[in-house]
């Protein structure tokens, strides 16, 4: 039996990364690296978070049609290779990608027969509070983000399901059930 492609999208602080992340180990689901065209931060490893490449190697993958999916977020190039979800999904391990909403379009044009959920805080001020209360981003930065999230909610209804995160327990319980159904 071949395995399902589940995309998880949603605003930056909406908290799905978090819950994706639970939700992986808990199935032990092996994170499908995307590769990047932005600069690494802080902390993260190449190979691990990302393959940090350049912006001629991305246009290379483009051309050769190794990418699933592939969009610019932010100004910075990111995509999904054909090769980390492929033999995944051939084998019949399910793959879930945590990519942004045009990705998850695109992804679901190309694979009709793969999941879509949307991740949202409760509303646009637990959002925002949620940003804040991170203490890493710069105002500039904050309400970037906000204005990115106030487009991106407007996918909400190409998605197949919306999870609200009022709680991170509820939201894991959420997405395990969607999975395992
Ligand atoms: P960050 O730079 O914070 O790691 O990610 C920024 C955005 O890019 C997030 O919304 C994340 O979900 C999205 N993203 C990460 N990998 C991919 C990918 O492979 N394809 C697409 N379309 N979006 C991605």
């Amino acid at each position: 039996m071949k395995g399902k492609l589940f995309i998880v999208s949603g605003p930056s602080g909406s908290g799905k990364s978090t819950v994706t992340q639970i939700v992986r180990d808990i199935l032990n689901i092996p994170l499908a690296i995307s590769v990047t065209t932005r600069a690494m931060r802080n902390g993260e490893v190449d190979g691990k978070d990302y393959y940090f490449i350049s912006k001629e190697e991305f246009e290379n993958k483009i051309n050769n049609d190794e990418l699933f999916e592939y969009a610019n977020v932010h100004g910075n190039y990111y995509g999904t290779l054909n090769s980390e979800i492929e033999k995944r999904l051939e084998s019949g391990q399910n793959v879930i990608l945590e990519i942004d909403v045009q990705g998850g379009v695109i992804a679901k044009g190309k694979r009709p027969d793969s999941t879509l959920v949307f991740f949202k805080a409760p509303s646009l001020e637990v959002l925002e509070q949620r940003l804040r209360g991170r203490n890493t981003d710069s105002e500039e930065v904050i309400q970037k983000r906000l204005k990115n999230a106030i487009g991106e909610l407007k996918f909400e209804e190409r998605y197949d399901h919306v999870i609200i995160n009022y709680d991170i327990d509820k939201s894991v319980q959420e997405l395990i059930d969607i999975i395992e159904k």
